[in-house]
Parts: structure tokens; C-alpha cells; sequence
């Protein structure tokens, strides 16, 4: 195990998601993930018959804000992965440090299944995106119950004002059902209600073989005709609980279909 940052690759593009979705974002994705959901679109960060095939460079923090700060327009970093919790603490505490010292935005994205440190709490924005029965990563309620006990502590902790957001991504009603519960779970450790809540379609790459992304214009139909279902649904059963929650397409999704089919 190093106590380098794990880095898969560095590159700019527009946020994609959540209430930053938009902004001119550098992306650093880490390598490893300590979960195995069923449709990951980043396996290549994680998966053991993907991972040696592709380069991950060790950094110190200021090389990699180096590399981060070369992207001189883009104001918003998002730490993503795999899961960047799993890098040494106190090198990704350096690099929050250094990047906002230059003045940027910074955004970790996690699935929530460790709880940050407590020197993270600075960070900008804590993205929290906690996975549904829809990823397949248990087989028991008590496996569920366990990941996301490690949820609410964790966005407990660094829920100090606008710094948390939830997201979800759905694929059926089932998940839907899981979401309310675990945000109820949430509401009832916080005293001032449940973080911004953002839910999206699972999509439209939904593939199970992971890999890097390859959207035909087939599958953009395809990810309207779910955004409509999700909206339904939501309206039915999230609202009436939740009525802040906001339906969201994957902004990047769209673009990068789009820009593939000139
Ligand atoms: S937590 Fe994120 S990176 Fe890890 S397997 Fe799930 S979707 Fe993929």
C-alpha cells in the first residue's frame, strides 16, 4: 500500500451532475473502489481484470495540484473515482489544502461507505451519492443496514450548511423505496432536515461490462424515455415526503453522446 495518490487520470470537462452541474471542472479519478456496483461505468478504476491494463501514476499532493492547476480557466475540482476515501488521508488533506489555497472549488465525490476524516471537513462540497439495492452490492438487509449506518454518520458529520448533497441514481422502484428510507434515516440525525437531494436514471450506458463509455443515439432515447419514468415516480412518491428533490439528467452523458454523433 503506498501513501501516494493513486491516479487514474486528470482531465477537464463540464460538471455532469448536482448543483454544480455546469461548471468547468477538472476531474482526478483515483484508482479502487471498495465496492461492485452491477452497472459502474468506471469499472476501469476498480475492476482486477481492467485495472492492470490501465496506467495509474503515484503522486505526492503538489505534483498532482500541479497538474490539476495547469487547467488555468477551470475554477471547480471534483476528487472521484473508485472511491477517493480510500487514498491516504492525510495526502488527499494536503491536496484539498493546496487547491483551495489557489482559489479553487473543491468537490469529493463518495459513495459514502467510509466515513471521511474529520480534517476533511473543509473540503467545498461533500457529493454524496449512496448506492440502492439496484447495485447489487449486498445480499442481506444487514450488509444494507451496515453501508448505510456508515452513510448517515458520515453526512451528519459534514453536514454544516450547504457543503452536502445526496444523490441518487435509479433504476426501478425498489430503489426508489430504499432511497426514502435511507433518507429518512438521515432527517432524523440531522436538526435541520435532509441535505439538497438530487435523484437521475441509471444510464444510458447502463452496461454491466464496464469499461469507457460508447453512447449511440438509441441509447440517449432510451435515457428520455427513463427521465420521464423517474419523474412519474418521483412525483408519486418522493415529494410528498421530500418535496425539495430535484430530477437531474448526467449532463456529460448528453454532451459526449451528442459530440460523438457530428
Ligand atoms: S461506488 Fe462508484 S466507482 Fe465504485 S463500483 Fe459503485 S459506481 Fe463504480
Amino acid at each position: 500500500m503506498t501513501d501516494k495518490l493513486e491516479v487514474m487520470e486528470v482531465y477537464p470537462a463540464w460538471q455532469g451532475e448536482g448543483t454544480r452541474m455546469g461548471s468547468a471542472s477538472v476531474f482526478v479519478r483515483f484508482a479502487r473502489c471498495n465496492l461492485k456496483c452491477t452497472w459502474c461505468d468506471t469499472k476501469y478504476a476498480w475492476s482486477k481484470e481492467l485495472l492492470p491494463h490501465e496506467h495509474v501514476d503515484l503522486l505526492t499532493p503538489d505534483e498532482l495540484a500541479s497538474r490539476i492547476l495547469e487547467h488555468v480557466n477551470f475554477d471547480d475540482v471534483v476528487l472521484t473515482g473508485g472511491e477517493p476515501l480510500l487514498q491516504h488521508d492525510g495526502q488527499l488533506c494536503a491536496l484539498v489544502d493546496r487547491l483551495q489555497t489557489a482559489n479553487r472549488h473543491v468537490t469529493i465525490e463518495t459513495s459514502g461507505s467510509l466515513v471521511p476524516s474529520k480534517h476533511l471537513s473543509h473540503v467545498d462540497l461533500w457529493s454524496y451519492s449512496p448506492k440502492l439495492t439496484s447495485s447489487g452490492n449486498w445480499r442481506s438487509n444487514k450488509g444494507r443496514d451496515a453501508y448505510w449506518s456508515k452513510v448517515v454518520e458520515g453526512v451528519t458529520q459534514m453536514w454544516d450548511g450547504p457543503n452536502v448533497q445526496l444523490k441518487f441514481v435509479i433504476a426501478d422502484t425498489d430503489d426508489v423505496v430504499d432511497m426514502l428510507d435511507l433518507c429518512s434515516r438521515i432527517s432524523e440525525h440531522t436538526d435541520a432536515g435532509i441535505p439538497p437531494l438530487m435523484v437521475q436514471p441509471v444510464g444510458p450506458n447502463s452496461t454491466i461490462s464496464g469499461g469507457h463509455e460508447n453512447v449511440e443515439r438509441t441509447d440517449l432515447d432510451d435515457y428520455s424515455f427513463k427521465l420521464q419514468e423517474l419523474e412519474t415516480l418521483v412525483k408519486e412518491k418522493v415529494l410528498p415526503v421530500f418535496p425539495s428533490c430535484r430530477v437531474l439528467p448526467q449532463l456529460h452523458k448528453i454532451i459526449h453522446s451528442q459530440a460523438r454523433l457530428k
